[in-house]
């Protein structure tokens, strides 16, 4: 699997291609002829998520020490890329396993790493990722949802929002308030399971996009847990979460390039064969210019998104914190800031066929919209990135 660490800042590896020539006949022979009914159903993606479970695709992150393949960065970001190419909803199912996952491989116990990583890594669980709450957003740190220590236990109350592939998930990482005064200092960490007694979830939300990612929310009524599900020390959760995004951030802009990427191509295809005063639309040089614009900038995205990779993989091996908190921000802004765009354009360029769901490119602009609000909104990035400049 590819787990070299050895890819230059801005260019793959030829293992790295590989695997994306893989990814992409997976996803087009067995992901994009769901793609439609999923999103017009809003329903789990199950076909995704068996092809990518039996090719070992849906958590390749895992380490190696803990049963998964040990994929480094780019190629994750490379199998979300692909994924979202022909189904963004189906790539939240690579991405969030990453997401959930992320705080307990970088400040887990090994007792649960062994215990939660390796059924994520065989495909017998997924993983999801709960800090929103209905009254904390942007601001994650004013969370309410309280984790109170009882003997060898914790007790957990309160309400997370908005968390992808819950119900489906079987394992979450949750945020909670240990200690009330110290603010995001007060917050921990732990890993809290569906079949918990007392954890629940609200009705699926009905979306804009990625209809076939479940987003809801979960109860958390006196869910009464082992201490040692704790990840980390007590206090440090807030922290360990943002850890997370900086690295996760970069999985987004890996699904806005594949969003981006299936719009162009298909937009591509179509000015060849639309014919309108006695030629194809695409001899227009209005037409080009619009083509040349979108694949300008999903390559300027590709390239700060996999620059980012390359800092992510260098920082989860030990390396200097270099500016991957910049980077992160930046590559998930900017990405998915170009997708929209792209998207956008993309159905322009079909014009009113593009507009109707009997054409994929619709859907696709539907999902970009998501790229550009969570793991915080593409405002919060901007803040980040003014707070470390590099
Ligand atoms: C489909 C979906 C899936 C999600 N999945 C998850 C998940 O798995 N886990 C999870 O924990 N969360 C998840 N989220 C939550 C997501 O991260 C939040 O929705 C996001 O961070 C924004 O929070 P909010 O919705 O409360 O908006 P608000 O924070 O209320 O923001 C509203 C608007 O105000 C702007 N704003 C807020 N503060 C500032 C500021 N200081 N300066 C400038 N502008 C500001 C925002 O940019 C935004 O435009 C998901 C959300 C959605 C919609």
């Amino acid at each position: 699997m590819a787990g070299t660490k050895d890819f230059d800042l801005y260019r793959p590896s030829e293992e790295h291609d590989m695997l994306r020539d893989s990814v992409r006949a997976l996803a087009e022979a067995k992901i994009a002829p769901y793609a439609a009914e999923v999103d017009e159903e809003g329903r789990f993606p199950e076909e995704a998520r068996a092809a990518l479970t039996a090719a070992d695709l849906h958590a390749i992150h895992v380490p190696e020490a803990f049963g998964g393949a040990g994929a480094d960065a780019l190629a994750t970001v490379i199998v979300i890329e692909e994924v979202a190419r022909v189904c963004a909803s189906s790539s939240l199912i690579p991405a969030v396993n990453k997401l959930g996952s992320l705080p307990v491989v970088l400040a887990g116990s090994e007792a649960l790493k062994k215990k939660y990583l390796g059924p994520l890594a065989q495909g017998d669980a997924m993983f999801s990722y709960a800090l929103s709450e209905p009254d904390a957003g942007s601001d994650a740190g004013g969370m309410k949802t309280k984790a109170v220590r009882d003997g060898d236990h914790y007790v957990l109350n309160g309400v997370k929002r908005w968390i992808t592939n819950a119900g489906v998930s079987e394992y979450y990482t949750v945020m909670a308030v240990t200690d009330p005064d110290k603010r995001t200092k007060g917050i921990s960490a732990f890993v809290v399971e569906k079949a918990d007694e007392g954890v629940s979830f609200g009705a699926p939300e009905k979306k804009l996009g990625i209809k076939g990612s479940p987003t809801r929310e979960v109860y958390l009524d006196n869910v009464r847990i082992p201490a040692d599900r704790l990840i980390g020390e007590e206090g440090t959760g807030f922290a360990t979460a943002m850890k997370t995004l900086d690295h996760t951030r970069i999985t987004i802009a890996a699904q806005a390039l594949g969003i981006a990427q299936g719009a162009l191509d298909y937009a591509k295809g179509y000015v060849q064969e639309r014919k309108q005063f006695g030629k194809p639309i695409g001899d227009f040089q209005g037409v080009q210019f619009m083509l040349a614009d979108m694949a300008m900038k999903l390559e300027a995205a590709r390239q700060l998104t996999y620059a980012a990779a390359a800092k992510s993989e260098r920082v989860a091996t030990g390396g200097d914190k270099e500016d991957l908190t910049f980077f992160g921000a930046a590559a998930k802004c900017y990405a998915s800031d170009a997708a929209m765009e792209i998207t956008t354009d993309a159905v322009q360029l079909l014009g009113g066929y593009g507009y109707t769901r009997d054409y994929p490119v619709e859907r696709m602009m539907r999902d970009a919209k998501i790229t550009q609000i969570y793991e915080g909104t593409n405002q919060v990035q901007r803040i980040v990135m003014a707070r470390n400049l590099p």
